[in-house]
């Protein structure tokens, strides 16, 4: 996540507590320096799986563009190891720069027209998404 470039609204999240937080050098809640850059409709989703023990390295929340070279309306999750427990959540794993990427959509884009649209469909993959990730057991591997 420490790739996201910076921006005045953007959300941060402590990789110690996990605490969300809006200051992006130091946690309000633990004072972790551990801070990085999170897509917010990430968040929840991030909290629950490393509060089960899943511990992740990079998410992203697609995002949908109109006309643009890098529209991707999938989330997807980067992790250090391949969690078994995380088949339920669906998606398809791939190994890439020494880490693990469970992604949804298999990198295809849905047959809709309309950033609202678009967006709208981002939104409902990712309440399934936190709901599937809330039903999730704790990681024993
Ligand atoms: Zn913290």
């Amino acid at each position: 996540m420490a790739r996201i470039k910076a921006r005045s609204d953007q959300t941060y999240l402590c990789g110690d507590c996990f605490e969300q937080t809006t200051n992006m050098k130091k946690c309000r809640h633990c004072d972790s320096t551990n801070v990085f850059p999170i897509d917010l409709g990430m968040v929840e989703i991030v909290q629950i799986l490393n509060k089960k023990g899943y511990k992740t390295i990079m998410c992203c929340e697609g995002h949908p563009t109109i006309n643009g070279k890098t529209s991707h309306v999938y989330p997807h999750l980067i992790f250090s190891k391949k969690y078994p427990s995380l088949e339920l959540l669906g998606g398809t794993w791939d190994f890439c720069a020494n880490m693990w990427r469970l992604s949804w959509g298999n990198n295809s884009e849905p047959n809709m027209r309309g950033l609202d649209a678009l967006e709208a469909y981002k939104v409902k993959i990712l309440d399934t998404l936190k709901e599937k990730v809330t039903e999730l057991p704790d990681a024993t591997e």
